[in-house]
Parts: structure tokens; C-alpha cells; sequence
């Protein structure tokens, strides 16, 4: 029996995890279950999976919870991610943002394995989540889809030896479009995602294509490699996941419908798999097409790629701005370009810096206030 903890258990991720504990309950119990504000749902979960710790990030929310089990501890605030990683054999964070990686860290220097959908937390703090990994032995199992796609095509071995990492891009909402009909699209338009159903910051994310170049550094942490290994190419019909290239030239790719039941389902029983649900694919008729992608009418991918050449804290700055710029852009408070222009400007702000954990926070912090300082907001 797996003892799992989820946390962001009422997230697109989560609930998804949720739903194959629940089809495999002689495989898989819930240790616990944690939340940001989503009370009511986290009490529904919380008496259906009865997990021994559960967790509501918001306190002032907690008056919502009216009943739960006697063998359920609950906590709030911000420590409640770190207490839910007791007693466990794997921790699903599918926390959204930057508030990954504190759990992450807690995770794998605990010596926890960590079933990571979070892409935040490797792109602010990639070096120190990899470092901590590698000394404590802690297997880091990638949930996004494009890295679950190279984790398979590897083998599951994240030290195998290849020539090239292709990771694919659906290109969001807004494939396609031009920059003068884009500055007029709101947040409403770019939430409607082609191919996938997921959370809100990370659909615009895929509009924006910050989405993309946060993959192609997640790439580089995971993996071991620098920029010149990874190569993001357009594929509006995600069939291909992503596609690794060896050193004799043949390239192995994954293929499938596209659902996250298949990476979460593979991080928590790999290198078997298990039915969830999921359909096969019929591909008779079907094309699959490829592409550049449109770097000038989605200048986050390049500002993603640049802040990671510039290393230490730029990828946390990135991170950081954009998520208080897509927050923004999610009120219509400002709008698509709002998002690069924040993104830039706050990497613009900072001086060259190391990435250890206290500077983390800090910068994080301190780049938000930019960002809101900047809009007047
Ligand atoms: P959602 O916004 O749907 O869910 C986020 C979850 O995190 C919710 O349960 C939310 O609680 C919880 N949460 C937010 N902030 C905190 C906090 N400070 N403390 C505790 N819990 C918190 O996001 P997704 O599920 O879409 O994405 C989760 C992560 O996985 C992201 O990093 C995303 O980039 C990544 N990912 C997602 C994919 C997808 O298909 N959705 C695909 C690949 C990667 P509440 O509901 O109460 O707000
Ligand atoms: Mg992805």
C-alpha cells in the first residue's frame, strides 16, 4: 500500500489524483490531503479519503469545515504543507506557484519521494530541489506531461544518456493570432486552452508561452543538460507529449490522449502501469503537425530562456512576476503584454545574486511588490 500525500488536492492536479486513488484503493491510501482556500471541497475529500493530516493554507477559512473524521488532525497557514509530509512514501505537490517549494524542499531533504507537477518550484529553485535530491537519494518524478513524455522515453531513468530533449507545444489559446488582435483578447479568451483542462494561472501560461519556456528550464533542472540540449517546437494537436533524440540519430517520442491521469498515474506506479480511465488513440486519418514557435508575438518564452542564462535568482524573479502579472491579468487589471512587460521589468530590477532558499523568499516577495508597485495596484 503507497502512502500518498496530495497536496492541492482541490486543484485540476489533484483531483485528478484523487479520482485513480479512488479507482485502486487496495494500492493506494491517502496520508493526507492539503488545500488553499477550497474548504468546502476539502472536507468532502477529507471524509471520503479520511487521511490522518489535512491541511487549509487559508485560516480565515476554516469556519467552512464543519465535520471530519476523529483520526484527521487538521492545520492552516502556511506550515500545513510541511506537516502533511509526515508518515508518507510519496508527496504529490500540485500546489500552483512559488508556495511549491517550500513542501518540495521539506520533501526531498526528508528524504521523501516527490511526485512533482509543480513547475514553479523547479524553475525558482531547480538547484537547490536537484542538489538536495541527489544527496538525500530522493527520486524527483516529473508529473508534467512533457517531462512524464522524457521520463518514458528514457526509460524512467533521468541520468540516461541522450542527444536531444524536443519538448512539444500545443501553443495555447492564441495560436495563430496576431499581436494587435491578442492585445484586445481578455483572460476569459486565453482560459479557453485547445487541448487540455487545467488550472487557471498555468492555461495562461500556455497563452502566453511562459508556459513553455518554464518547461524548457524544468527540462534543464530535471535532466541534467543546458539550453542547447532542449528544443520547444509547435505541435497544435498534442498527440506527441514530447520526444527525446539519441545519439545515433533515432528519436523516441510518446504518444496518447491527452489526460494528466497517465503522468500522475505513472509517478505513483511506475514502471508499471495501471488503467485509469484513459482512452487509446485512433490515428488513422489523423496529421501531426509541427512548427516553429512565434517568439516575437510571445516574448515570455525568450524572457524564460534568457533568465535562465542568467542563472541564480533570475528564474525565480521570472517566476515571481509572472505569477503576480497573470493574477493581475486574471482580474483584467491589465493585459496580455502587461504580462511580458511585468516579467521584464523585474528582471531588469535585480542585481546578479545566489539562489539559497532565504533568498528565495525574499526575491519572490520582493518581485511581486514590483509588479503591483508597477500597475499602481
Ligand atoms: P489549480 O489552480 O487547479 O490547483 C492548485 C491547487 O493548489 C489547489 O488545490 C489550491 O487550493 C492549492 N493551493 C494554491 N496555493 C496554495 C497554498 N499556498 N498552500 C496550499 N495549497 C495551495 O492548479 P493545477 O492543478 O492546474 O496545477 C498545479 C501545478 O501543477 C501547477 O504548478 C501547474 O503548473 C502544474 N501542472 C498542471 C497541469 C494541469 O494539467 N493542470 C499540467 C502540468 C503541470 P484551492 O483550490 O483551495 O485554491
Ligand atoms: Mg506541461
Amino acid at each position: 500500500m503507497k502512502r500518498i500525500a496530495v497536496l492541492g488536492s482541490t486543484g485540476s492536479i489533484g483531483r485528478q489524483a484523487l479520482e485513480i486513488v479512488e479507482k485502486y484503493p487496495d494500492r493506494f491510501k491517502i496520508s493526507a490531503l492539503v488545500a488553499g482556500s477550497n474548504a468546502e471541497l476539502l472536507e468532502k475529500q477529507i471524509n471520503k479519503f479520511r487521511p490522518e493530516i489535512a491541511g487549509l493554507y487559508d485560516a480565515g477559512k476554516i469556519a467552512s469545515i464543519k465535520e471530519i473524521p476523529q483520526g484527521t488532525t487538521l492545520y492552516t497557514g502556511e506550515n500545513c504543507t510541511l506537516h502533511a509530509l509526515e508518515n508518507c512514501d510519496l508527496a504529490l505537490i500540485a500546489i500552483s506557484g512559488f508556495a511549491g517549494l517550500k513542501p518540495t524542499l521539506y520533501a526531498v531533504k526528508n528524504g521523501i519521494d516527490v511526485a512533482l507537477a509543480n513547475k514553479e518550484a523547479l524553475v525558482a529553485g531547480g538547484e537547490l530541489v536537484i542538489a538536495a535530491a541527489e544527496e538525500k537519494g530522493v527520486n524527483i518524478i516529473p508529473v508534467d506531461s512533457e517531462h512524464s513524455a522524457i521520463f518514458q522515453c528514457l526509460g524512467f531513468d533521468r541520468k540516461k544518456k541522450f542527444k536531444k530533449l524536443i519538448i512539444t507545444a500545443s501553443g495555447g489559446a492564441f495560436r495563430g493570432r496576431g499581436r494587435e488582435e491578442i492585445e484586445k483578447l481578455k483572460a476569459s479568451d486565453a482560459l479557453k486552452h485547445p487541448n487540455w483542462d487545467m488550472g487557471r494561472k498555468i492555461t495562461v501560461d500556455c497563452a502566453t508561452l511562459m508556459n513553455k519556456g518554464l518547461e524548457v528550464i524544468e527540462a534543464c533542472r530535471l535532466f541534467g543538460v543546458g539550453l542547447d540540449k532542449v528544443k520547444a517546437i509547435l505541435h497544435p494537436e498534442s498527440v506527441i507529449h514530447s520526444m527525446v533524440e539519441f545519439d545515433d540519430g533515432a528519436i523516441i517520442a510518446q504518444m496518447g490522449y491527452p489526460s494528466m491521469k497517465v503522468p500522475i498515474s505513472l509517478a505513483f506506479t511506475y514502471p508499471e502501469r495501471i488503467d485509469v480511465g484513459v482512452q487509446g488513440l485512433d490515428l488513422a486519418g489523423k496529421s501531426l503537425n509541427f512548427g516553429e514557435i512565434d517568439r516575437e508575438t510571445f516574448p515570455c518564452f525568450s524572457l524564460a530562456l534568457k533568465a535562465y542564462e542568467m542563472g541564480g535568482i533570475y528564474p525565480c524573479v521570472l517566476s515571481a512576476a509572472n505569477e503576480e502579472a497573470v493574477s493581475l491579468y486574471l482580474q483584467d487589471k491589465i493585459g496580455f503584454y502587461g504580462i511580458s512587460d511585468a516579467v521584464e521589468y523585474a528582471v531588469n530590477k535585480f542585481g546578479k545574486a545566489e539562489a539559497d532558499e532565504k533568498t528565495l523568499y525574499a526575491v519572490d516577495f520582493e518581485a511581486r511588490r514590483l509588479i503591483r508597485e508597477r500597475f499602481d495596484i
